[in-house]
């Protein structure tokens, strides 16, 4: 698992001394929105921007064999009904604060099955 919290903290240490705008990391569009509202929970966290609102986490996922799923924002339920039936994909978990739109990456950690899908690779000794 990859923590993205040093990050995190030198971004805001870069907002607080005016080196980059609010605007730049306040910046969740419309998708990001509608997928926090819809697939994201609610964390115990105040916005690090406003300080209005608790945050909320949405997990992404993205692997080749999620096929048409990679690349959208999936529910925790969703997560484990995915991590049953696919060998390997990857988890980016995207903090959206709803109010002033700040947005950034958590963490991210592979998920599934472990299996490898047997298909034209030779295995050295089996
Ligand atoms: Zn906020």
């Amino acid at each position: 698992m990859v923590d993205y919290a040093l990050q995190r903290r030198a971004l805001l240490a870069d907002v607080r001394a005016g080196r980059v705008g609010p605007e730049e990391v306040c910046d969740a569009g419309a998708y990001l929105h509608r997928a926090a509202r819809f697939h994201g929970t609610t964390v115990e966290q105040t916005c690090p921007m406003c300080r209005k609102e608790p945050l909320a986490q949405v997990s992404w996922v993205f692997g080749e064999s999620l096929r048409h799923v990679s690349g959208s924002a999936r529910s925790t339920e969703d997560l484990e009904q995915l991590a049953a039936h696919h060998a390997e994909f990857t988890v980016h978990v995207v903090e959206v604060c709803r109010s002033c739109g700040w947005n950034h990456l958590v963490r991210s950690y592979v998920l599934g099955t472990g299996r490898r899908p047997r298909r034209g690779r030779r295995t050295a000794g089996g």
